[in-house]
């Protein structure tokens, strides 16, 4: 913590994105806060891969060593805890968190992640990033060749599939309800030897967080080895939208360069505004949010 609340950059949301950013502004000895409240969106994944480097550890040691990196710039201050509302303030902003605690700042990052919504189904949450998982460039390696199901429908089925296709020949489509696809693709999902199973699913049959079988409305039991799950996801934080910053369609934050968003001196790294979702883009947005925040603050001040 500080005794000092004024800041020239407040990053909020201490994962890979929100580190990275803050190495980048360390180096240029600017004062930062990261308040954090220890809720990363991989945190029930045993082990996280495809960044180089580090691939296999678990999403822990990555974030632990990430900070005890960032820990050694002298200008940059930790906070435990919620940012709960953010205001702007004459020369900046000003941020209050749950506790109470209010800190300034000329500059917001938000490096808040997003939120998944788990469907209403028995056993879902308790599988999901062990082995109901959400990308296959993440851990589709260690389940190839695995009896594979992809609980989505219409185009991210459809996209889920494709990508699978080379990781396994065992692989059905698990529609939830009546199946969307245009005859193109269930001629490609068909040609391919790609099943559709539209009956609603109400139960996964799991070992600690292991599926086991997908149990189905009509009684149906199927086992199963590993998922895919496209699910809905919401911002982690309100604060961006609160303070004015646009939403896309598909609901990230809007960036109109170098992860500015549509209002100055606010900026987004990391999953907020990021489709591509791995460790890898977190840190390449968050470095490039930290660089562009202080390259705006040497303009202001050179
Ligand atoms: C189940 C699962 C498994 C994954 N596996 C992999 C993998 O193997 N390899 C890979 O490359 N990627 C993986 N990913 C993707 C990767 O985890 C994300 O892309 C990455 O964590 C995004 O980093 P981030 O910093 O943007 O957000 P997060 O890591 O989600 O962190 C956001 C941080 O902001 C904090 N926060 C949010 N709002 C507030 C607030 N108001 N006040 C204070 N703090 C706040 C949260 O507590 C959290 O600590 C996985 C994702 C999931 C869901």
């Amino acid at each position: 913590m500080t005794d000092n609340n004024n800041f020239d950059v407040i990053i909020i949301g201490g994962s890979y994105a929100g580190l990275s950013s803050a190495m980048a502004l360390g180096r240029s000895l600017r004062n930062v806060l990261i308040i954090d409240n220890g809720q990363p969106c991989n945190i029930q994944t045993p082990h996280s891969h495809n960044f180089l480097t580090q691939d296999g550890k678990t999403p822990k040691e990555i974030s632990n060593l990430a900070k005890q990196e960032v820990e050694k710039y002298e200008t940059v201050k930790f906070y435990k805890g919620l940012a709960k509302s953010g205001v702007k303030t004459e020369n900046g902003f000003e941020i209050t968190t749950d506790t109470n605690d209010k800190f300034t700042a000329k500059k917001l990052i938000f490096a808040t992640g997003i939120k998944d919504t788990m469907p209403d189904i028995k056993g879902f949450s308790e599988c999901w990033g062990i082995s109901i998982i959400h990308c296959p460039y993440c851990h589709g390696y260690e389940h190839r060749y695995q009896n594979t199901g992809i609980i989505a429908n219409g185009q991210k089925a459809f996209h889920l599939a494709s990508m699978v296709n080379n990781l396994s020949d065992k692989v059905t489509i698990l529609t939830n309800g009546k199946a969307d696809f245009s005859s193109e693709q269930l001629e490609k999902l068909n040609n391919h030897n790609i099943k559709i199973f539209e009956t609603k699913i109400s139960e996964i049959e799991h070992k600690n967080g292991q599926l086991e079988n997908l149990i189905f409305k009509d009684g149906n039991k199927i086992p199963f080895d590993v998922a895919y799950g496209a699910i809905p996801f919401t911002q982690h934080s309100d604060i961006p939208v609160s303070l004015g910053c646009e939403l896309t369609e598909q609901g990230y934050i809007k960036i109109v360069a170098f992860q500015k968003t549509t209002i100055p001196n606010i900026y987004v790294c990391g999953d907020n505004s990021n489709m591509m979702r791995s460790v890898a883009n977190a840190v390449s947005s968050g470095n490039i949010a930290g660089a562009v925040a202080n390259g705006e603050l040497v303009q202001e001040q050179f």
